[in-house]
């Protein structure tokens, strides 16, 4: 089983590099923000509890997400593994997590950042508003969301890094060029 952890900040490319390996790797995509952005559409009891919070650009409640993030993972009895992507962004979600695939005999197998600088970082997510129209895309949401990794996702790095599970990668050049060295990751386990 291979359970890889695709963690960046907001417009790092995670879900394009997510999509492509999946079908490589024939793993599950487990992305938090796609199933938030599922329950508000569809108008859920959940959906309707977060769609403020998303749109204001904070982070869902440890609680919330993990309970979802759970509920998700069990649905795939026989997944060969799971890319989860967009969680954890806490610390108390990264021990959450451990402590669950502990309990299934599993575990994180790697966890790999994708760097990406600010400004760079700006500039896609600009684009990328016009196209999604995600309204927390819009620039004082996106803010927020900076914000919100700086001061609280980035503690996760720490985490994994003592676990000597993280490896860096640039996220900034071709999305082929990037996936390549994402597989020659993955491809060491
Ligand atoms: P991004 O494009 O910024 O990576 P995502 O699609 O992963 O955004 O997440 C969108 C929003 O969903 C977040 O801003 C937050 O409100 C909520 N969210 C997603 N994942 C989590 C999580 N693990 N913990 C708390 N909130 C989350």
């Amino acid at each position: 089983m291979l359970n890889l952890v695709l963690f960046g900040p907001p417009g790092a490319g995670k879900g394009t590099q997510s999509e492509k390996l999946i079908s490589k790797y024939n793993l599950v995509h487990i992305s938090t923000g796609d199933l938030f952005r599922a329950h508000v559409k569809g108008q859920t009891e959940l959906g309707r509890r977060v769609s403020q919070i998303l749109a204001d650009g904070q982070l869902v409640p440890d609680s919330v997400t993990i309970a979802m993030l759970e509920e998700e993972v069990v649905k795939s009895p026989g997944a060969n593994g799971f890319i989860f992507d967009g969680f954890p962004r806490t610390v108390p979600q990264a021990q959450a997590l451990d402590n669950f695939l502990i309990d299934k005999g599993s575990k994180i197998t790697v966890v790999i950042a994708l760097d990406v600088d600010q400004a760079e970082l700006n500039q896609r997510i600009a684009e990328r508003h016009k196209i999604s129209g995600r309204v927390d895309d819009a620039a004082d949401k996106l803010q927020k969301r900076v914000d919100e990794y700086f001061s609280k996702t980035i503690h996760v790095l720490p985490y994994y890094d003592e676990q000597r599970k993280l490896t860096r990668i640039n996220g900034k050049g071709e999305i082929e060029e990037i996936f390549k060295n994402l597989c020659a990751v993955i491809d060491k386990y």
